[in-house]
């Protein structure tokens, strides 16, 4: 080994080792940034060892066009992004990283194919076989998943008949795929074959799963994102992607299954679950009558209580409305009122998406309890505050199981004496069913975007 080569080496491990102490610094808010830019570093020295290592040099003009793209297209989304189209910018990205996994695959898979008398290993055709079944499966569930996010396509389980069948004979087919790339290895037409039977697989996967089950798929899609680079690593004998891709598949694997466990479910149910249950999840054709609050209303109760659990959900991040929510809790707070933020796993659209709003907002950290914390606690709080969220407060989750929420752990904030939901009007959830709770006695809408109606209350507050 040359001492080049012992430097590039060594320069690729101190970047496998950036990303690993990045990633174990994201999983604490008061590090994450740090943790952030060190990954971050990290990629950077992975980039410039690549031109180092890049033979011939004529390959440097393609590497520096593929960067500045790549920089541009993420420069741009950074910045234009909104915060609530975050989970749709993860699926994309998810998506991208796997539709590279396939074409570092295809790229060698046909240099090599240049030259049809060379030897093969089965662990080339294995990983091969995998980068563009996994890759194309990431990219097109990806932007399916997109799709249902954005609303381009229905967020309920998308069902026709036979496809259970159907999707079992495309994976069989696949299978043939791997042992016909034994007899063929170098057979670009049979990979490419792969690479499309794949990419509609993927689309089969991802359609029937809806409603509340997004959050586990999107977060499965992220392992296989990091599973198909890794696969590519073996494919092009990079350590480096090798490292990198295991990191993400393992980080997106231990995510999905804290999802599975926040939404009660097995990924097994949630991968096949909707296959044969009915298309489309029953609507509620009985809209029960919604007690409106004014702003005034719920400043009263609020001035009354003395304890208050605020629930945020995704209509707080489409209002950005965190600011307002501690501006209200610290009002009460003044006034001895006992605070506390319930913070539902899966709340909003993407993981962790109410803690990054309220850690935006400067809100202590120790005030945001989670699901098994403050749920005993709704029993003895005066008021609960409902601020754009509905899913994860459905009381049907627990009793009706024809809702496609049943079995769903939600915030029991139908327990507390008081209810004041916030929200603009009638719709519904990310499921797209109509929620009880809105229409218990107990409970009053005051309706209208929810920084607006915190603004008001907390005006109405100061004149009590
Ligand atoms: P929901 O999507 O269930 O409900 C949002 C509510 O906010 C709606 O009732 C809407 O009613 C209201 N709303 C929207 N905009 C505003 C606004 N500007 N001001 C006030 N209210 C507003 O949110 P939840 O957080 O309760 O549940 C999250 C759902 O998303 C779950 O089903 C979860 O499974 C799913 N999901 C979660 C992901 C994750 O990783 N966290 C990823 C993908 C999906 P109205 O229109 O009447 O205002």
């Amino acid at each position: 080994m040359s001492a080049l080569q012992f430097i590039v080496e060594m320069m690729l491990l101190l970047a496998s080792v950036g990303f690993i102490i990045g990633l174990r610094m994201l999983g604490s808010p008061t590090s994450a940034r740090m943790g952030n830019a060190i990954g971050a570093l990290g990629m950077l020295v992975a980039v410039i060892m690549s031109f180092v290592l890049a033979r011939p040099s004529s390959e440097y003009a393609g590497l520096l066009v593929a960067i500045l793209l790549g920089s541009l297209v993420g420069i741009y989304a950074a910045r234009k992004v909104e915060m609530t189209a975050m989970p749709q910018l993860v699926a994309a990205f998810n998506g991208v990283g796997g539709a590279a996994s396939v074409l570092v695959a295809v790229c060698e898979m046909m240099r090599l194919a240049q030259s049809p008398s060379l030897e093969v290993s089965p662990i080339f055709i294995c990983t091969a076989w995998f980068s563009a079944v996994v890759g194309a499966v990431t990219f097109t569930g990806s932007m399916c998943a997109y799709g249902k996010l954005e609303g381009w396509i229905s967020s309920r389980a998308v069902l026709f008949c036979g496809q259970r069948i159907v999707s079992g004979l495309i994976f069989l087919s696949l299978l043939a795929g791997l042992l016909l790339m034994f007899q063929e290895p170098l057979n670009t037409n049979l990979f490419w074959t792969i690479t499309i039977v794949s990419a509609i697989f993927g689309v089969l996967l991802v359609l029937p799963i809806g409603g509340a089950d997004m959050p586990v798929v999107i977060s499965l899609l992220n392992s296989y994102s990091g599973l198909a680079a890794m696969a590519a690593g073996f494919v092009v004998d990079s350590k480096l992607l090798i490292i990198a891709g295991a990191l993400v598949g393992a980080s997106g694997i231990i995510l999905t299954r804290l999802m599975c466990t926040a939404m009660n479910r097995s990924l097994m149910n949630v991968v096949f679950g909707a296959f044969g249950s009915s298309v489309i999840a029953q609507q509620n054709a009985d809209e029960k009558p919604l007690r409106e609050f004014t702003s005034m209303d719920a400043a009263m109760l609020l001035h009354d209580a003395s304890r208050v659990i605020f629930v945020p959900g995704y209509g707080l991040a489409v209002s950005q409305a965190q600011h307002n929510i501690r501006d209200l809790a610290n009002a009460l707070k003044e006034s001895g009122v006992d605070i506390r933020y319930a913070v539902h796993p899966v709340a909003g659209r993407m993981p962790g998406h109410m803690n990054v709003l309220l850690a935006e907002a400067d809100i202590p950290y120790e005030e945001l309890k989670d699901l098994e914390e403050v749920n005993g606690e709704f029993e003895n709080t005066d008021v609960a505050v409902i601020i754009g969220a509905n899913d994860v407060v459905n009381p049907s989750a627990r009793s009706d199981k024809s809702s496609p929420l049943y079995g769903m752990p939600i915030l029991n904030a139908d327990k507390a004496r008081s209810v004041i939901v916030l929200k603009r009007g009638r719709g519904t959830g990310f499921a797209g069913v109509e929620n009880p709770l809105f229409s218990l006695e107990r409970s009053g809408v005051v309706f209208g975007d929810a920084k607006k109606s915190l603004s008001a209350i907390l005006n109405d507050l100061k004149h009590l």
